[in-house]
């Protein structure tokens, strides 16, 4: 695929011009504090160049999972005060997003200044799967940039979403390519074209059947799979282990008995956690105890313990196997760091990766905020990318509509 790129547009001029950029400011909010505001910053870059260009810039742009109606805790207000904060240029947000608060406000917009639309999830055309809803909404979008519009999609964490702001205003503005999209796809191609070996995957997280996805295609390309997070229960009840009462896919369990018995052939190993810190309930204060991965239901808690973290022993295998890779490839926290007792596992992977003298990329939303809120830099790995599920289902090998319909 080839794009038309950010600089293009820069060079054909945009003084004056509207110019839509989709954006990722799907941050993390503790109530209205944004707690981590790294997509923020990663957006950053682009909309510099188009202000400094002198462009009129509306940004769109998606906050969780409204359901298709204005909501005030999904309202991008705590980001975009935060992109106030760290920018050089004017930025203000609407009240709505197509509607007489957006249109208002385009209508003044001066050159250089940044407009930011409502959540564009509070609209249910969105995401709708009815082409011709998509369609209008659109067209709603694009009519806010006049008669000489462009459109720039830098939201990589959104380009597998066959969404209006992401897919439907590509196809009806010239739409060029944003630095972001960029760098994270050129990563994304060093991870499945010509990848230094050891190639190491580590996987964890919640979202057990998404992670479990990317497996099929990364057989016979990762040297190793760590497992870790919510999946390695799944992984366990597929040998045969008990679980108790840990998180586990249960329809899964044959998907991943697949995969343990393709993994040889392919040349892939599989590495499961061999000890398991168990709780006695879901709770940062939870009293909790390691115990082996296959005697989870040894613990005190008997049926009732939840595992929570992968144990030292494995957390010091894990490290092990990532200090020796020449590409490591991250998503999915290994317990729940967000509780102290629980970040151990995430906390020694993030640091052999930091210490790994490889080609280190982090994925996913929650494994970004995982190392920075664990203290480290973000320039102490080689990525750290915006995108979860965009970069799994690029890693899947699936075509991502926010990428094709960009190219040209
Ligand atoms: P990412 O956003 O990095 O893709 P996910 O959204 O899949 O990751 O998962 C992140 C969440 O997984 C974290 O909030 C963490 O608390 C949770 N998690 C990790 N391990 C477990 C576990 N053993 N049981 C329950 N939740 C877990
Ligand atoms: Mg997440």
């Amino acid at each position: 695929m080839t794009f038309h790129t950010l600089n293009e547009l820069i060079a054909e001029g945009v003084r004056g011009r509207y110019v839509l950029v989709r954006s990722d400011l799907n941050v993390p909010l503790d109530g209205f504090t944004v707690t981590d505001d790294g997509r923020i910053k990663a957006s950053l870059p682009v909309l510099e160049k188009l202000t400094d260009a002198g462009a009129r810039v509306l940004v769109t742009a998606h906050l969780g999972r409204p359901k298709g109606a204005p909501e005030e805790k999904y309202s991008l207000k705590p980001a975009v005060a935060r992109l106030a904060e760290l920018a050089p240029f004017k930025v203000v947000l609407a009240e709505d997003t197509v509607g007489s608060s957006a249109k208002e406000l385009s209508a003044s917009l001066q050159d250089g200044e940044v407009l930011v639309l409502e959540n564009v999830r509070f609209d249910a055309r969105e995401t709708s799967k009815d082409d011709s809803q998509r369609a209008q909404f659109a067209d709603e979008l694009v009519a806010l940039t006049g008669s000489n519009g462009a459109f720039v999609d830098d939201a990589f964490g959104a380009v597998h979403r066959k969404h209006a702001s992401v897919y439907d205003v590509a196809t009806r503005l010239p739409s060029y390519q944003g630095d972001l999209v960029h760098t994270e796809v050129e990563v994304l191609q060093k991870l499945t074209t010509d990848t230094q070996r050891p190639y190491v995957v580590v996987l964890g997280g919640s979202k057990v059947s998404d992670k479990l996805a990317v497996i099929d295609n990364l057989l016979g390309k990762a040297d190793t799979i760590l497992v870790g997070g919510g999946m390695l229960f799944t992984f366990l009840a597929a040998v045969g282990h008990q679980v108790a009462g840990s998180l586990l896919e249960e329809d899964q369990i044959p998907v991943v008995k697949d995969y343990l018995q393709r993994a040889a052939a392919a040349g892939t190993e599989f590495i499961v956690p061999t000890d398991v810190v168990v709780a006695e309930k879901f709770s940062a204060d939870a009293t909790h105890e390691t115990v082996p991965a296959d005697a989870i239901e040894g613990s005190s808690f008997g049926a009732k313990g939840i595992g929570l973290d992968i144990g030292p022993d494995s957390a010091a295998a894990f490290a092990d196997r990532i200090k020796g890779a020449k590409t490591v490839f991250w998503n999915g926290p290994m317990g729940v760091f967000e509780f102290e007792a629980f970040s151990g596992g995430t906390r020694a992977v993030a640091q052999a990766l930091t210490e790994a003298d490889a080609f280190t990329v982090v994925g996913g939303g929650d494994s970004a905020a995982a190392v920075r809120t664990l203290g480290f830099a973000d320039d102490a790995f080689g990525h750290i990318s915006t995108g979860g599920g965009a970069s799994l289902e690029y890693l899947e090998g699936k075509e991502l509509p926010g990428l094709s319909v960009l190219d040209r």
